[in-house]
């Protein structure tokens, strides 16, 4: 069976479970009504499903190859990029001012989750220039905007995040690449980063690389990062691609999946860099692009999931062992927790979206603290699930998960990479119990009172759902109470458990909410309620657990 995007699952999210409507109320967003929703979901969609999606294996099989400095990507992706620029599907949410369609950060979500359905290594293209537009719109110098955001709104020219360096992964504080003052307004970059993504191709006529580095003065750590814009080719007067710059992709990492996707080893020789806000200001201007990748990689893995749900679903009505394998009470077990699974994490991600465009509508603190509490859950939660969801969707199939050619094996093979770039799922878990925190848990607790009175107010309903909703809330605010009283150690022993417990409750919450409004859609939030969310319980209990256990193993006790 062909991939569907899931226009209707999307639509059903932003009209009853985490309404759009609110946003759509702003004066700044006034123009996404129901029916340019409608519109744009479903010409994305079809672009999804007729242009990326037949694309998908060719881009596993025969992946990007570096031949003599010159980047060759994947078989009709070069054509089918050129088509999701001129869709102007690269920025939706871009402002209008440099040619964005202005549209809600929930729709760029909602395209990205179904464009990651549909072919992942292609759309981490796109979805990496979005976030440098959204760098570049809060951070970069009027003359930076004017020159960049037009080629990069339009999809001729692509963007790149240039953190990482062999010592430098979690810890990017310890990068070394240099920054050298030439006295004319522009730095001389050079250094070495690895695990480029998307760092060079032949898709565009430019590649605009943001990259990290050290001002010859500055102090050790996170405070002494600078930005800088760093092209392939520096732009002439008239602002076209003119001289090549001094950077160069010296090879390409062989991976387990997402071989469409080049990831590059890259190397700065005195490469001409613009800087891009203040300096030694740059990790707070690369957190502008972080934050904005967060989300859309935690959407990546519900994409992913949703492919991969949709390919073991259809496996599980022609496969005939005794009977149809879908009539098998496992085979139906794994279909539904898929199923559920998606949903929960898919409103996460988009209850996410909703705030960070109400924040940015209203300028309300509560609405910029509700889109920070809910990116590392959107981040981890989304990722984990792609990943569960890809595995089992290769149980499924049974022995022919495991051959390639069924096709259930690349999902998991390309999703497994979203757990661990963007900040794994464990620096995320750490982001949220303890920057996240630092309000005391304010965020946490409004966001588990709503979950509670929705849950109050559902009882006469649907009684013993919205119990167990309701009782799932309270023992995670007296676990967030815990929590906060927990020394950094121990908190940090906790973080993952603690994040994935929060997940499951939210997922609890959206669940309720579209049980009450559709008999169906109870059905699979029973399935939720009753067998996923009391794994929050036991994830609670390692939470509570500290981390004197994990301390009183020495390294030689665990067999080093
Ligand atoms: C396919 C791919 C594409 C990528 N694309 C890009 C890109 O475009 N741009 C870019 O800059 N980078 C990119 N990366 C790099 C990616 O962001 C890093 O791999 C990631 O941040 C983790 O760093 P690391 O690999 O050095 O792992 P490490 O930092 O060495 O981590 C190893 C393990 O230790 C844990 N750990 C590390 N520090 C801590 C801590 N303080 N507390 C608790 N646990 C900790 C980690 O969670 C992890 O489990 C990409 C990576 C891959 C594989």
């Amino acid at each position: 069976m062909a991939y569907r995007s899931p226009v209707a699952d999307i639509r059903f999210i932003l009209d009853k479970v985490v309404p759009l409507a609110p946003v759509a109320a702003t004066e700044r967003f006034a123009e996404a009504t129901g029916d340019t929703v409608e519109a744009v979901l479903l010409e994305a969609g079809k672009l999804c499903d007729e242009v990326m999606a037949p694309l998908l294996r060719a881009g596993d099989l025969h992946p990007a190859k570096l031949e003599n400095g010159v980047m060759r990507t994947s078989p009709g992706f070069k054509e089918a990029y050129a088509q999701i620029a001129e869709g102007h599907w690269v920025a939706v949410a871009a402002s209008h001012e440099f040619g964005g369609m202005g549209l809600p950060q929930t729709l760029c979500v909602a395209i990205n989750d179904m464009m990651s359905g549909a072919n992942l290594a292609l759309q981490l293209k796109p979805l990496l220039t979005q976030g440098q537009i959204e760098a570049l719109e809060h951070h970069a110098s009027d003359a930076l905007k004017a020159l960049y955001l037009p080629k990069l709104i339009s999809g001729e020219w692509s963007g790149t995040m240039n953190l990482t360096e062999p010592q430098a992964g979690s810890d990017v504080g310890a990068l070394r690449s240099k920054a050298e003052p030439l006295g004319d307004g522009t730095y001389a970059i050079t250094g070495q980063k690895i695990f480029i993504s998307w760092g060079d191709s032949d898709m565009v006529e430019n590649v605009c690389h943001l990259v990290l580095a050290r001002l010859p003065d500055a102090v050790p750590g996170t405070k002494g990062i600078s930005l800088f814009m760093v092209p392939k080719f520096l732009p002439d007067a008239a602002g076209n691609p003119s001289t090549a710059n001094s950077l160069k992709v010296v090879s390409l990492e062989h991976k387990m999946g997402l071989h469409g996707s080049p990831t590059c080893v890259m190397s700065f020789e005195g490469a001409t860099g613009w800087l891009v806000g203040e300096p030694g200001k740059g990790m707070a201007a690369m957190f502008t692009m972080m934050n904005n990748a967060r989300l859309a990689v935690g959407v990546q893995g519900i994409g992913v999931a949703e492919g991969a749900y949709q390919k073991a679903l259809a496996y599980a009505q022609e496969r005939v062992q005794f009977a149809p394998i879908i009539e098998h009470a496992d085979v139906r077990r794994m279909l539904a927790e898929m199923r559920a699974e998606i949903f929960a994490a898919r409103s996460i991600a988009l209850a996410c979206a909703v705030a960070l465009d109400m924040g940015r509508a209203t300028g309300e603190a509560d609405w910029h603290a509700r889109a920070a509490l809910l990116t590392p859950i959107a981040k981890a939660y989304g990722t984990d699930v792609g990943i569960h969801v890809a595995d089992q969707g290769i149980q499924v199939h049974g022995g022919m998960g495991f051959v390639e050619e069924t096709g259930a094996a690349q999902y998991l093979r390309d999703v497994r990479v979203t757990a661990i770039y963007e900040g794994t799922n464990g620096i995320q878990a750490m982001d949220l119990v303890g920057r996240k925190m630092m309000d005391d848990g304010r965020a946490a607790f409004r966001l588990l009172q709503e979950v509670e009175d929705a849950a109050k107010a559902a009882r006469e309903t649907l009684p013993d759902l919205a119990e167990a909703v309701w009782q799932a809330a309270e023992t995670m605010r007296e676990a967030t109470e815990g929590l906060i009283a927990q020394g950094t150690q121990d908190r940090f022993a906790g973080a993952v458990p603690y994040l994935r417990a929060f997940a499951r409750v939210l997922g609890a919450h959206y669940h309720l909410k579209a049980a009450l409004v559709d008999e169906v859609r109870a059905k699979l939030a029973a399935v939720y309620i009753r067998r996923i969310l009391p794994q929050a319980e036991a994830d609670l209990a390692s939470v509570r657990a500290g981390a004197v256990d994990l301390y009183a193993l020495s390294p030689e006790d665990l067999g080093a």
